[in-house]
């Protein structure tokens, strides 16, 4: 994971920024959280223990900036918070997700069956498919 943060290095030093403290910490906390789907709040509390001086603002401000970079990907489950995931796929197609709608688990898919799905919206409404985000909503295995 080290390779990570040097990649993040030179391209943000390509944009004028520098991995600061803050930044490099923020990046750590989701890389030890992976799967863990977190919210920025979540997130805040994490880096605060490493980096007490730091603020939510500058939390939030970093997160958006290493999503501009394609490092991490924001996650909407429709549930009024915004989180956040590493981005481990090189060919930037996310995996999808499970959200049990009673304890709220989040199981992660890493199969993909859409691809036939993809080839006949793209000939049925003329359509390049880039990329595709699904989410299923039901009842996970524990609750059922
Ligand atoms: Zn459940
Ligand atoms: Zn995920
Ligand atoms: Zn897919």
């Amino acid at each position: 994971m080290e390779n990570l943060m040097d990649s993040l290095k030179e391209r943000l030093k390509e944009r004028g920024y520098k991995l600061t403290p803050q930044r490099r910490a923020t990046l750590d906390i989701i890389m030890q959280t992976q799967g863990k789907h977190l919210n920025t709040e979540e997130i805040y509390d994490l880096v605060k223990e490493k980096c007490p001086e730091i603020g939510l603002a500058t939390v939030y401000r970093t997160l958006q900036l290493l999503d501009d970079m394609n490092v991490i990907s924001k996650l909407n489950l429709d549930d009024g918070c915004i989180r956040y995931e590493l981005n481990t796929h090189e060919d930037d197609h996310q995996h999808h997700h499970l959200i049990c709608q009673s304890c709220g688990t989040i199981i992660e898919v890493d199969i993909d069956l859409l691809d036939h799905l993809e080839a006949e919206i793209e000939k049925c409404y003329n359509f390049v498919i880039k990329d595709h985000k699904v989410k299923f909503f039901g009842i996970c295995s524990k609750c059922d």
